[in-house]
């Protein structure tokens, strides 16, 4: 009965021990990550419940370690009388103090378990509403798609894996064409409607390793991986093509509109930075307006100081379905 009741009380301390490393880990992490975020009120009271619930298991493992010193001290004096136990009631007594004992540290045991599955589900929770608040942040309030803050850190990441791993991704910004007609034309929360589907359509655009974000306003961004600047090329084009043929409906009004936008695409190339990408593809997105919108416009690393290289498009067709639109992309996916 000794060697296993000592493993098990060995296997409690190591486990505890860990829980509170995980715990002040988790606590240490989760102060961090407020530390980044602007909200005082709430960093205080997370901070608070996560100190809280540190102490709690801090204080459980305490505990267990008096009761496991006691029972050591008990355990020591029990190996001493065994040597001089010489009648079978001693033994009896003796044992019955033994079992005492062990059910005291099972029983502390039992409650350090309770203690730390308490306060790990607590530091859970507030693990996941920290990823909501994050996730929120970085979520445009309109559209459901990623705000200017996601596409930033999108953007980073991918210049960095550029930079170490060479893969290759196209930056898209999108301005749709005259959207103040729409609004004008059917009221700003018809607007709102539209520029919802708007997202929406784009999202059905492209695969699932890309990226939909909009900066503000009528702007939107594409993040393309691992496409060179032909094929970015090509799939921007047949973006550019599905919007305009795509019936954007108004449903508070039950009516619809065909939209039309203007792209600027620059593709990655060594040396290049958040900045470097942003300012090529504004420029190729000023090209497309100045020669007359619902086009395409690239700038090239080589074409840097030249104008912008241009696909001229056809004029706005409109008026095919949703269903039909999302059907035109499952097939495909885009690749090209
Ligand atoms: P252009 O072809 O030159 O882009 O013309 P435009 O009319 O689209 O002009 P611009 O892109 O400069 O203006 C975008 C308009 O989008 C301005 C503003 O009234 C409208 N807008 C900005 N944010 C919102 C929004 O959240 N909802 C709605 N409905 N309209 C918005
Ligand atoms: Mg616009």
């Amino acid at each position: 009965m000794f060697p296993q009741e000592m493993s098990s009380i060995i296997f409690v301390g190591v486990w505890s021990l860990t829980s509170v490393g995980v715990g002040l880990i988790s606590g240490f992490l989760i102060g961090r990550l407020y530390t980044l975020g602007n909200e005082p009120r709430k960093i205080k009271k997370d901070r608070e419940t996560t100190m809280n619930a540190l102490l709690e298991v801090m204080n459980s493992t305490h505990q267990l370690n008096e009761d496991v010193d006691i029972h050591n001290v008990a355990l020591e004096s029990a190996k001493k009388e065994l040597e001089t136990i010489d009648s079978e009631p001693q033994f009896d007594t003796l044992q019955t103090k033994l079992v005492d004992n062990i059910t005291r540290v099972v029983q502390s045991n039992r409650r350090l378990e309770n203690d730390l599955i308490v306060s790990r589900f607590k530091l859970e929770n507030q693990a996941q509403e920290i990823d909501r608040t994050r996730r929120e942040a970085r979520t445009d309030a309109l559209c459901c798609v990623g705000n200017r803050k996601a596409v930033d850190e999108n953007l980073q990441f991918r210049v960095s894996r550029y930079d170490n791993k060479g893969m290759s991704f196209g930056l898209m910004l999108i301005d749709i064409d005259h959207f103040k007609r729409i609004n004008d034309t059917f009221g700003h929360k018809a607007g709102d409607e539209v520029l919802t589907s708007i997202a929406l359509a784009l999202q059905e655009c492209i695969r699932p390793k890309d990226f939909v974000g909009r900066l503000g306003g009528d702007e939107f961004v594409l993040i393309l991986e691992e496409l060179t600047e032909e094929t970015a090329e090509s799939v921007g084009k047949r973006i550019r093509a599905a919007i305009e043929l795509y019936d954007f409906s108004i449903n508070s009004l039950g009516q619809s509109t065909v939209v039309t936008m203007s792209m600027g695409l620059s593709v990655v190339a060594p040396g290049d930075t958040v900045a470097s990408l942003y300012e090529r593809a504004d420029r190729a997105l000023y090209k497309s307006k100045q020669l007359g919108r619902n086009r395409l416009s690239t700038i090239t690393e080589r074409t840097l100081n030249a104008s912008a290289e241009t696909v001229n498009l056809g004029n706005p067709a409109g008026g095919i379905s949703y269903e039909a639109f999302k059907a035109s992309f499952a097939d495909s996916n885009l690749e090209t």
